[in-house]
């Protein structure tokens, strides 16, 4: 026997052919992929420093600045989900010991606490439960109290179904000299952001939501404010990957002649969300948000005909892309979203965080977004109700 001799054999399963089956994704994500772009993303791929990739991804920054309204030049997209655009922000933008206020109203807020105190920031929140929001009184007063260096705010609360507003914020931030992060993961493309006008200094998404492109890749833009600061830090950021220095580089933001290898860019992902965004532009923003709003309108309409309630009362705090209902009385959400699964093939999901036991989650967003899939997930439900009748005894 030599001493090359395998001694852990092939796995059964790895000699089984690959089983992923179609399923309707009206979760909170992610959603859906059309077909266009799951070609794109299935091309030949080319090098990762290839002046064709290049190009494709100063096509990408393009398309991230009209998603966003920013003429920012550091706008580029993460290796990696909506969380690396989370960690990026915060890593290179406060030092530690740097004071970061958070509004947590779900669970970004409470995520992006937790990863600004592991990187050694003192954090400091505000808190509502899920479906509350802030009133630009209160957000004033907690940054005039903790004086933060970073004030976050989550616009579309996927985990509890809010689509915060924003308007005035910047200029309270810029008064009291602190950076304002925005997460718009859940709302890019289905609700109205607009970074220049609204005064946010960092602004980040994911592709997995309206953009319908598959996970893996997030956009992020850095105005001139925010990058004074990262730019002129006297520690470095605690991550190398997510280090703006070299990932400016990598998407050509820093003014230097030739880019330098960083990491591995996902050149399929890439190509993926290009055409994402791509399809975005070609339908506009515009025609995108009114989608949204007019396909949500419908679904609350049905939902309500159902006799569920909506969990957040207030139409215009709704966020469009996903949509909460209030768990029915005498019902068990578990055993509805089950249902709905094995009969459907249909995912749509409990809350998450502090919204668990709260509400389950309807997602129609980007390429989903249709009355047809409405109407598709109000038979759902309508089913299900008729079958997971809870005996009250
Ligand atoms: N923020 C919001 C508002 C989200 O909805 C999500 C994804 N559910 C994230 C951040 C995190 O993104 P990801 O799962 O891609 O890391």
């Amino acid at each position: 026997r030599s001493m090359s001799s395998v001694t852990i054999p092939p796995p059964a399963c790895m000699l089984r052919p690959l089983e992923a089956p179609y399923r309707y994704l009206f979760g909170p994500g992610p959603s859906n992929v059309p077909p266009r772009i799951l070609a794109a993303g299935g091309r030949p791929i080319i090098g990762h420093l290839h002046p064709e990739m290049y190009e494709i991804m100063n096509d990408i920054k393009r398309g991230i600045q009209y998603a966003f309204q920013t003429e920012n030049n550091m706008t580029i997209a993460m290796s990696g989900s909506g969380h690396a655009a989370m960690e990026c922000a915060v890593f290179n933008t406060v030092e530690p010991g740097e004071s970061v206020l958070v509004a947590i109203n779900g669970i970004w807020g409470e995520r992006v606490a937790e990863i600004a105190e592991r990187m050694g920031a003192s954090v400091h929140t505000m808190v509502k439960t899920p479906g509350g929001y802030f009133t630009n009184k209160e957000i004033e007063e907690a940054i005039a109290k903790y004086k933060p260096v970073l004030f976050f705010l989550t616009h579309g609360e996927s985990s509890a179904g809010l689509c915060h507003p924003v308007d005035g914020i910047g200029d309270i931030c810029r008064k009291h000299n602190c950076l304002f992060l925005v997460d718009t993961v859940a709302s890019l493309g289905a609700a109205p952001i607009f970074m220049d006008k609204q005064k946010i200094d960092i602004l980040y998404s994911g592709s997995q939501k309206a953009l319908n492109a598959p996970p893996g890749t997030a956009p992020i833009s850095f105005n001139d404010r925010a990058c004074q600061k990262m730019f002129n830090r006297k520690v470095k950021p605690v991550s190398y990957l997510f280090d703006m220095t070299h990932l400016s580089n990598y998407w050509g933001c820093d003014g230097k002649p030739a880019r330098v290898y960083h990491h591995t860019g996902p050149v399929s992902s890439f190509f993926a969300l290009r055409e994402s965004l791509a399809i975005l532009a070609e339908k506009g923003l515009e025609e995108s948000w009114r989608k949204h709003k007019e396909v949500a309108a419908y679904l609350y309409k049905g939902l309500e005909d159902l006799g569920l309630k909506l969990f957040i009362p207030d139409k215009d705090m709704r966020l469009p892309s996903v949509t909460t209902i209030a768990i029915p009385e005498g019902y068990d959400w578990r055993a509805l979203l089950t249902y709905i699964m094995k009969h459907h093939q249909m995912e749509m999901t409990g809350g998450l965080g502090p919204s668990i036991g709260m509400v389950m989650r309807i997602g129609l967003m980007g390429y989903n977004c249709e009355k047809a899939n409405a109407d598709m997930a109000l038979h759902a439900l309508a089913d299900a109700l008729k079958n997971c009748k809870k005996s009250k005894a």
